[in-house]
């Protein structure tokens, strides 16, 4: 199992400066894993990545939320076109850092809708997710689709309605990715949701109710990893944290992150990477009980 940080807790730049703030950051807190979010594809030099992540010895993978412009839920052909050729040079970027996993809110927007989904536009992500999951699969990649709350989606919002999608699709290779934040808003409790997934769960975020500390707020953390030790899970996990001590000017204002919960990155991921062992740790001796 690869326990990660999201790299927006080190930084909001992705430019050489920034890509080594988050990647050294990450390492010296002790974390296996970098997820690095691709809101900027056309701006990233995955080549450059690539010589950092191995120069720090660290797993990779990326992210990405859609917006209007690329919404793959959009009735109109050719938004859909779009956000399928984002995608796709996120892919090769994820490729060229020798990752295999490309998650987050990759099958609509990552926005407040105003009206709920139709039928109709289900269909159509769903078969946008299809071709998508066919070229990842010709680089090596799999797919994992992010059950966000009501305010950044309205496709789905529960593990269960991420489940009844995946039912949909032709591809075997897509996935659920869970997040510790959204199900302590939209889930009944934190450990049926990843029983329901099963197998079929990819990626797990850890984030606390309020994206500070963990530990600090109201989720339910036993809880969520006496789940995970229960499916004996070994995808990645990833802590996500924001506040406005780091800035993305795309991914801060979509998360509404506008208050300041830390200063210092390199003390909140090394309290994390300690939180997150320590319950697996845990948790691991619940198969002898
Ligand atoms: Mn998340």
């Amino acid at each position: 199992m690869l326990i990660g940080a999201h790299a927006l807790v080190f930084t909001g730049t992705f430019d050489e400066a920034g890509l080594r703030t988050a990647i050294e950051g990450t390492t010296t807190a002790g974390f296996d894993l970098i997820e690095i979010p691709l809101m900027d594809p056309d701006g990233f030099d995955s080549q450059l990545a690539a010589r950092m992540l191995k120069d720090n010895n660290l797993a990779v993978t990326a992210s990405l939320g859609l917006t209007a412009q690329t919404d793959l839920s959009s009735d109109d052909p050719t938004v859909v076109a779009r956000g399928e050729s984002v995608l796709e040079k996120c892919l090769d970027h994820v490729a060229t850092m020798g990752g295999d996993v490309l998650c987050g809110v990759i099958y609509s927007a990552m926005s407040k809708y105003a009206e709920p989904t139709t039928e109709a536009r289900i269909a159509g992500s769903a078969a946008a997710i299809d071709r998508v999951a066919a070229k990842a699969a010709d680089r090596g990649i799999r797919l994992s689709l992010e059950v966000v709350n009501r305010y950044e989606s309205n496709l789905f919002n529960t593990g269960r309605g991420a489940l009844a999608y995946l039912d949909r699709l032709q591809s075997d290779t897509v996935s659920v990715h869970l997040d510790s934040y959204h199900m302590n808003i939209e889930e009944s409790d934190l450990f049926s949701p990843i029983l329901d997934a099963g197998a079929q769960l990819g990626y797990v975020h850890i984030g606390e109710s309020h994206r500070g500390y963990l530990g600090s707020g109201t989720v339910d953390f036993d809880e969520l990893f006496r789940g995970l030790a229960r499916i004996d899970y070994d995808g990645p996990v990833v802590f996500e944290s924001f506040s406005s001590a780091v800035v993305n000017a795309d991914l801060s204002n979509t998360l509404a992150i506008w208050r300041n919960l830390w200063e210092d990155s390199g003390d909140l991921a090394a309290h994390a990477n300690r939180f997150i062992r320590d319950r697996i740790h845990g948790v691991d001796s619940i198969s002898m009980h």
